[in-house]
């Protein structure tokens, strides 16, 4: 039997693997998005400062959720053996 509070955070976490899966991509929190540090001049204009580090100018940062599951799924393909079937199919082909 699911209580309320358990049944509210499988709805939580079904919404934000739905969301990893949608929209894989965040904006970066360092730079808010912009990619550049912004700064202000003297005369209070505002300029582009430096390139920010952690998203590396492009504003935009992988979700936890899909870097978790990015990772699963490479464990996984590097555990199983894989599939020769593209291989075999040229070759077993009756009209060739
Ligand atoms: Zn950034």
């Amino acid at each position: 039997m699911l209580t309320a509070s358990s049944a509210l955070l499988l709805i939580a976490l079904g919404s934000y693997a739905a969301l990893c899966a949608i929209q894989p991509f965040g904006t970066c929190h360092k730079c808010r998005g912009v990619g550049y540090r912004l700064r202000r001049t003297r005369t209070g204009a505002v300029k582009r400062g430096k390139p920010c580090r952690r998203c590396r100018t492009h504003g935009k940062r992988l979700r936890l959720g899909r870097r978790l599951h990015n990772h699963a799924r490479r464990v996984h393909s590097a555990g199983t053996r894989t599939h020769t079937r593209s291989t075999n199919r040229k070759e077993a082909l009756p009209w060739q």
